[in-house]
Order: structure tokens, then sequence, then C-alpha cells
């Protein structure tokens, strides 16, 4: 339409033959890609897109298809359209100025429509580039009152409108544009396009912040998940592994183990020496303590690669891989001697009883417990504080 009031103004004949004619380019859309994608684009201006698909031309969307696709419901429904409008000013004529004077201020308003005004300053119609086209077909002098040729009369919203009711009112009438009023004023005069911008705006603010609001959701479920996860896997008083988490990683060293028969596999067990004892001397909150001390203690003397889990109630036990029966002696000795030396809250003295047995081919996991519960067992009859090796 701007082109065909350019050629007029220019002098252009009409009758010219449209493929002599300067035309606009059409812009091209890829069929695959998706409403929200055109609508990021950045030149939403044109009124028209080829939509293309292999190369091929499927067809031709407006940005009224556009529009229309975008539910409503999903926009901000809350939103009055006062609001979003605040930056379009319509611009005014007086009904008795000409049409030629109308047309040059559309021009230097660089707008496409434009309201009329009676003279008590009330709107009576809205003159745009349409109604020029309508005033070129019908041969009038140009001279004419801007009145003879508007569209009244004037269909305008109430700015209380959410801006859902405003779009339905546009979509439902078939308007190019929306006019917005207040009491009796026209207070905003805005294109659909002008329209389908801001919207988009909008959209991408109300979809940035539901993903911020997704990301957040998903951050607390996923410490959610970690805490749950540390619930089932840990006992809570040592922050140790608990027995069912013991359990699967001792099952997937054993399948290590018996893959790599030249792999060697140790466990310990410890439990405290009579801990009733120190439980009833003491309290059970000093117990307490002391368990999660005597935790620390087995952690700290282990390497990266060993597993410490809380057995029982103050029963602790080690797994260390690629280590023979000798070594984990040494380690198993290590311990005993640091709990034993160590004074627990000022000046509790506390020794702890050790079995070690070493993986054999022919382990499963009871077995294994079997002979260092054994082990623990013969360190406890021998006088406790002390590690015995498994027997043969
Ligand atoms: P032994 O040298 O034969 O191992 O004697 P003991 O007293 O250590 O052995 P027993 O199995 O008779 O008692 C273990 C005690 O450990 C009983 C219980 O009061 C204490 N105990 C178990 N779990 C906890 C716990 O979570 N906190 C505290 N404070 N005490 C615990
Ligand atoms: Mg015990
Ligand atoms: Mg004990």
């Amino acid at each position: 339409m701007d082109d065909i009031i350019r050629f007029k103004i220019d002098n252009i004949d009409l009758e010219t033959k449209l493929s002599e004619m300067s035309l606009q380019k059409v812009k091209t859309i890829d069929g695959k890609i998706s409403i929200l994608e055109v609508l990021n684009e950045e030149n939403l201006d044109r009124s028209y897109m080829a939509v293309v698909n292999n190369n091929q031309l499927k067809g031709v969307i407006s940005q009224t298809d556009i529009l229309n696709s975008i539910d409503p419901e999903v926009l901000i429904k809350k939103q009055s359209i006062e609001k979003l409008i605040a930056n379009y000013k319509p611009f005014f004529i007086q009904d008795d100025k000409t049409i030629i004077e109308a047309i040059t201020v559309l021009q230097e308003q660089k707008t496409d429509a434009i309201i009329v005004k009676d003279n008590f300053q009330a709107p009576i119609g809205i003159f745009t580039t349409k109604d020029f086209i309508r005033f070129l077909k019908s041969n009038n002098d140009i001279n004419l009152p801007v009145k003879h040729m508007m569209s009244s009369p004037l269909e305008a919203v109430d700015h209380h409108l959410s801006v859902s009711e405003a779009l339905s009112f546009i979509q439902n009438k078939h308007f190019k544009r929306l006019i917005v009023k207040k009491d009796h004023e026209i207070i905003g005069l805005i294109t659909q396009s002008q329209l389908l911008k801001i919207i988009n705006h909008r959209w991408i603010e109300v979809i940035k912040q539901r993903g911020e609001e997704l990301s957040q959701l998903n951050e607390s479920l996923l410490e959610k998940t970690i805490r749950l996860e540390k619930l089932a896997t840990h006992d809570y008083l040592t922050d140790l592994f608990n027995r069912s988490k013991l359990d699967s990683m001792l099952n997937y060293e054993l399948h290590q183990v018996r893959r790599y028969t030249s792999r060697n596999l140790s466990v310990l067990l410890f439990d405290i020496d009579n801990f009733k004892k120190v439980n009833d001397t003491y309290g059970h909150d000093v117990g307490d303590e002391i368990l999660q001390k005597i935790a620390r203690i087995l952690t700290v003397s282990s390497r990266e690669s060993d597993i410490v889990a809380r057995w029982g109630g103050e029963e602790f036990f080690m797994m260390l891989p690629e280590t023979n029966i000798e070594q984990a002696l040494v380690v198993a000795e290590k311990i005993r001697l640091t709990i034993e030396h160590t004074k627990f809250n000022d000046d509790i003295r506390i020794t702890c009883s050790c079995g070690i047995a070493q993986f054999r081919s022919s382990d499963d996991i009871k077995s294994l417990f079997k002979r260092v519960d054994e082990a623990l067992y013969n360190a406890k009859e021998s006088g406790k504080n002390q590690v015995k090796i498994e027997s043969v």
C-alpha cells in the first residue's frame, strides 16, 4: 500500500504493469521454524512472508495469521492494553481539512492512520492509507475534506481492556489496527504489527521469567534429590556410607577383582571395645560424639579409593582395594593405635578391636563378611584392643 501511495505522489501512471515496477522483495521464512522463532525475527514489519520448504514456496503467511496462531490466553492476560500502548499516541486532524493535508500528515508522521475530529474535538472517524486508495479509485478532488473519505464510526476499545481482550477484538473484527479510548478521548492508535512486536517483546519476557522459575525449580529438585540420595546412602550420625551402600559398592568391587584376578582386596571390621560402658558412664550423647570422632579418624586414615562405612552401632567397615592382607594389617594397626592414643571429650580413653580378611576367588559377600567377623571375634576373645587376621 505504501508503494501505491508513493506511485500516486510521484505521479506514476496506475496502468503501469506490475513487472515494470520496482517492487519490494518478499521476505522468505523456513517452513521448519516455529512461530516463536518467526516472532523473534527482527524484521517483522513486513505484512507478508513467503514460507519456503526445501526451496519450494509452500505459501504466504501474514501477520494476521501469526497473530491468530498465538493463543491470547498464553499472553499477559491481566495486563491492560493502556500500559502496552503508552508510546503509541494517535495523530489527529480536523474533519474539514483536505485529503492532501491528511496524506501529508501521514507521510510526515510516518504513520498510516490518523484520527479525524469534528469541531467539538470529538473523534468521529479514522483516515487510513486504505481510505486514500479508495479515494484514488473514486477520482475525487484531492482538496475534498477528509471527513468525506474517512472510515466511520470509530470502533475503539476501552483502555481497561486486557491485552487478550484487545487481541480478540481485532482478531474478530479483522481490523489491522487497534484504537484505544479513555472516556471520550482517543489515547492510543497502534497497528497490528506494532502490537505484535510489543506482545512479542512481553512474551519473551514472560518466557524468560518462566525459564528462570523453571530453572529455580530444577535446582531445588536437584538439591532435594541430592539430599535424598545422601539420606539413602549415608549414615546420618557419622556421615559415612551406610550398610546398604556398602553392600552395593562391595558387590561392584568383588566383580572387578574377579575379572582382574591380579587385583587384591582386603576388608577391615572394627568394633569399639566396651562401648556400652562408655554410654553408661558418660551418657548416650557423649557416645554419639565419640562415634563421630572415630568416623573422622577412619576417614583421614584411609586413601581416596578406600571405602569407609558404618556397619552397625559401634562397628565400622573398611574396604581397601589394591591392598593385600599385610598392607591391610599396617593400616589397621595405625588406626587402632590412633584411637588408643586419642583423648575423646577431654579425657575419655577408647580402644577398638579389628578383624581383617582378604578376598579369595571363591568368595561372595557373605563368605567374606563371615571371615572378617570371625577375625574380629578372635580379636575380642584374645583380650580386645588388637588386630587379628582371618584364620587360613
Ligand atoms: P565389646 O567390647 O564386646 O564390643 O563391648 P561393647 O559394649 O562395645 O559391645 P555391645 O555390643 O555389648 O554394645 C555396643 C553398644 O554400642 C551398645 C550401644 O549402647 C552402643 N551403641 C550402638 N549404637 C550407638 C549409637 O548410635 N550411639 C551411641 N551413643 N551408642 C551406640
Ligand atoms: Mg558391637
Ligand atoms: Mg563393641
